[in-house]
């Protein structure tokens, strides 16, 4: 660490040499601030330290500064909490694997979902991503089964059918007794192309009933602050209010 701040400063007093005593002292500066920046934000931590970081600055949501945090608690943890921890993850990578059903995680063939005798069968809801269902499941409102689609369509990212968890999907509609196909992708472009898609796929399973859940205003949230397309949404799915 020590021996690239000094190769550093050699540059830096070099560089003033070299500008006729200090003319372009200004760019200098500049250059070995700019470098000692670069420095300090990749290399300010042990070699072993740093890659742990550089792992957890890369997980979705997590900066810089916070996985720095995050491994310095680490670090303060006593020995045995942070080799408990470190076994959990390779634990979790060696049995968790996606349920053979319907793709969500699981530590067996089948989730806990698909193994739940309780759940009314003949509702699938579609979802995006296995952390989808964690949403719905908060809402204790549905009962059904899921699927989880493995993405949306999204032509210029390279994602087309056949990277969807379609086929999967229509053998179960063949296997299974189900009665209504809820698709919960986004309200974005590819989440709307993706409901389109399925739609047209079972368009002649007349006996299934296909719907897409409801957007619109967030609850709670103002007028001012929602979005036109949101207000757009909002009224294509208006519910009538019956008077008393
Ligand atoms: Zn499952």
């Amino acid at each position: 660490m020590i021996n690239i701040k000094r190769i550093l400063l050699f540059v830096f007093f070099r560089g003033l040499i070299n500008n006729n005593c200090f003319r372009e002292c200004g760019t200098s500066l500049l250059i070995f601030n700019f470098s000692l920046f670069i420095f300090n934000l990749f290399f300010m931590y042990p070699k072993k330290m740093q890659k742990v970081i550089d792992w957890l600055s890369s997980l979705p949501g997590m900066g810089r500064k916070s996985a720095e945090r995050a491994v310095i608690h680490l670090l303060d943890l006593p020995g045995k909490s942070l080799r408990d921890f470190a076994g959990d993850i390779l634990e979790m990578e060696k049995s968790i694997h996606r349920c053979s059903l319907c793709g969500n995680y699981a530590e067996a063939s089948l989730c806990g979902i698909c193994q739940d005798k309780e759940r009314d069968g003949r509702l699938l809801c579609l979802v995006e991503q296995p952390r989808d269902t964690a949403l719905f499941e908060k809402s204790s409102k549905f009962k059904g089964r899921y699927h989880i689609l493995g993405g949306k369509l999204s032509p210029l990212d390279g994602i087309g059918p056949d990277e969807l968890n379609l086929k999967s999907l229509k053998d179960r509609v063949e296997k299974e007794s189900i009665t209504e196909i809820i698709i919960a992708t986004s309200a974005d472009v590819e989440g709307e192309a993706t409901a389109d898609y399925i739609l047209d796929m079972f368009r002649d399973k007349g006996d299934i009933q296909l719907s897409r859940i409801g957007f619109g205003i967030p609850y709670g949230a103002t007028l001012d602050f929602v979005s036109t397309q949101s207000i757009e949404k909002a009224l294509q799915n208006r519910v009538p209010l019956r008077r008393q």
